[in-house]
């Protein structure tokens, strides 16, 4: 009887091609090698990518095949848009109010709430009307805040505020958030 599992513990295959050479000064893309390191990890090759970052890496990220790694993965960063979160702040604000399918809108555009001429994406000037009377976000915890939150999107109704300062702005209101709202409309529903 053959015992196949001897035959399954035959050697692997490193997939490190004898060929390569990580003498120090190689190149592999825009990686140049600096020395070997014998970490407690095992062996590590310390490289320097042409952006000056310097890194410990594994022989196999280098010499795999195929998408070798080449650089310390600063040519996968894109520069960011300055505006890119005050962009997504305007464009969450139309979905909410103009698209019926977001699972706020029923809280924004389902209840009246509208954004101002000036502001609105159907003017082509809309997000850079927006950006002029917003400013930037002071950090990324600010979302935009309706002074009146049963106002419309509009200049003299909306600045930034933090999660907790827009808590503090909605309990000064109204004192009943739209969520409030939302349950008597529903229950008014109901009894009907
Ligand atoms: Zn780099």
């Amino acid at each position: 009887m053959a015992k196949p599992k001897a035959k399954a513990k035959a050697k692997k295959p490193t997939g490190r091609p004898a060929s390569v050479s990580l003498h120090a000064g190689a190149k592999f893309g825009d990686l140049t090698i600096i020395r070997k390191a014998h970490l407690k990890e095992g062996l590590r090759i310390f490289v320097k990518c042409v952006c000056g970052k310097e890194f410990y890496t594994k022989t196999q990220y280098l010499t795999r095949k195929p998408n070798p790694q080449t650089h310390c993965g600063c040519k996968l960063k894109v520069a960011p848009h300055p505006y890119a979160y005050e962009k997504i702040c305007w464009q969450s604000m139309h979905l909410r109010c103009c698209y019926e399918k977001h699972v706020s809108y029923m809280a924004y555009g389902g209840r009246g709430i509208k954004i101002c001429d000036r502001w609105h994406r159907d003017n082509p000037q809309g997000f850079a009307n927006y950006l002029e009377d917003m400013g930037k976000a002071p950090t990324r915890q600010h979302t935009m805040d309706r002074i009146n939150v049963d106002g419309n999107y509009e200049p003299d109704n909306c600045r930034w505020a933090t999660k907790t300062e827009q808590a503090r702005n909605q309990r000064r209101f109204s004192g009943k958030t739209w969520e409030h709202k939302l349950k008597q409309q529903a229950k008014e529903k109901e009894t009907k």
